[in-house]
């Protein structure tokens, strides 16, 4: 079979939920990919964040194998012996009481809903039934029925509903917005759920203090501060986590992703005694959650974080990266600017959010042996495995400047340079 058969399977007996590049992989290894052809690629996505250390990682798959030929389900109906010492393992890495094991990043986002309202009612006092919890624009959070009536990409919602209640949209990185929400719906707000840096919307990196802010309000307010580090969590942004920027700790913490390496589904919420114990048996499950092939590879994969580093290499590549690719920037007439934080990183192309000029982009650098994708038309994130070696790194860094320079002046309707020009080429963040 070659790369078109593959894909004209997937074409005729999988829905079309997915918009992929044509590319089709068959093995990876640290921060690169090759394909049915053996072709090489780095990868610049890492599965949106998930494979933040490289793929097949030995000592995680490892761990996956050798908890697969033990016991791999028991269901929650019983105890295993691998759950109670990841749940400890996991408290002690982030700082909290309690976990709460899930899957998928959305259902560990509806578990965090579903605890904060229970909060509100039993806890904080809130009448049943009137709970809010304040979002933000353009968020990303998953893909249930509850979770895209709150968003406002109407490409997630429309012919999706009715949709469930109890949701307050707010302008992203705005303080004002959230304190006039606050107010004006004091005594109902269960939470603020908000991610630290929104990686959906394009890379969005809120204002210094903003995330500080934010805590700092819910605390004042009597309501839960609730990140979703579902994609910045894990030492993507150059901490553990996201708010660790700002040494904040969340009220609960939601994990997916990355916390298992990419090898297999795991996601968590984590949140104190005062909050985590309003939930009592029967009230929420799932089966596979807490499963001990589960709990065995998030271990490896909290251990790999910490022992190469890599929220330290994160950081550090990040910085790299930025400043390598600025300078490029700068002089570009395609390509606008690149902000981010650690190894999450976008470039914003000049061009219009419908244009295809970003998808042609990650076409051609694809040829050249990069794989990146573009989020919300003209912006294209590039998220390498953070073990991706420095080397590696600057040939990815040539790889994109070389295809922006073909692209030079081919955007429709592209505006003259001294338009164009961010007054910060680079934002560094
Ligand atoms: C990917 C993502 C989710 C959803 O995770 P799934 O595992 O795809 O359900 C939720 N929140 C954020 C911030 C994400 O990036």
């Amino acid at each position: 079979m070659n790369q078109q058969d593959y894909i004209a399977l997937e074409d005729q007996y999988g829905a079309h939920n997915y918009h992929p590049l044509p590319v089709v992989l068959a093995r990876g290894e640290g921060a690169k990919v090759w394909d049915t052809d053996g072709k090489e690629y780095f990868d610049f996505l890492s599965a949106y964040s998930a494979v933040n250390q490289g793929h097949c990682h030995p000592k995680i798959v490892g761990a996956m194998v050798e908890q697969a030929q033990t016991l791999t389900l028991t269901s929650r109906a019983f105890h295993n012996d691998q759950l109670g010492k990841y749940e400890k393992f996991v408290c002690d890495y982030f700082g909290f009481d309690k976990v709460l094991p899930m899957n998928t990043g959305a259902e560990a986002v509806e578990t965090a809903i579903k605890l904060a309202r229970k909060w509100a009612y039993e806890v904080s006092g809130i009448p049943e039934n009137e709970a809010q919890i304040i979002v933000c624009e353009n968020n990303f959070h998953g893909r249930t029925t509850t979770i895209i009536s709150f968003s406002n990409d109407e490409n997630a919602r429309r012919s999706f509903g009715p949709y469930t209640d109890g949701f307050i949209r707010i302008a992203y990185d705005d303080l004002d917005a959230l304190k006039a929400a606050l107010e004006a719906n004091k005594g109902r707000v269960a939470g603020f759920l908000v991610e630290p840096i929104q990686g959906e919307a394009g890379v969005y990196v809120p204002s210094e203090g903003y995330l500080k802010g934010a805590k700092e309000l819910c605390e004042q307010y009597g309501t839960l501060f609730i990140a979703d580090e579902v994609q910045t969590g894990i030492s993507r942004t150059g901490k553990r986590l996201a708010v660790d920027h700002e040494n904040v700790k969340p009220d609960i913490l939601i994990l997916g992703k990355a916390i298992s390496g990419g090898v297999y589904p795991v996601s968590a919420v984590l949140a104190d005694n005062a909050v985590m114990n309003v939930i009592k048996p029967g009230q929420h499950g799932s089966t596979f959650g807490g499963n001990p092939v589960a709990a065995a590879v998030a271990m490896a994969a909290l251990t790999v974080a910490e022992e190469e580093n890599l929220a330290e290499r994160a950081e550090e590549l990040g910085q790299k990266f930025r400043s390598e690719l600025g300078k490029y920037i700068k002089q570009s007439q395609i390509a606008k600017l690149v902000r981010g934080k650690g190894l999450l990183n976008a470039v914003v192309i000049n061009d219009h959010e419908e244009s295809d000029t970003a998808w042609n982009i990650c076409m051609r650098m694809a040829e050249k042996g990069l794989l990146a994708k573009p989020t919300h038309g003209n912006i294209i994130r590039f998220a390498p495995p953070l073990v991706i070696s420095e080397q590696d790194l600057m040939r990815g860094v040539n790889i994109i400047t070389e295809t922006l320079k073909e692209f030079e002046g081919v955007a429709q309707g592209h505006v003259p340079m001294q338009e164009v020009n961010h007054p910060e080429h680079v934002e560094q963040v």
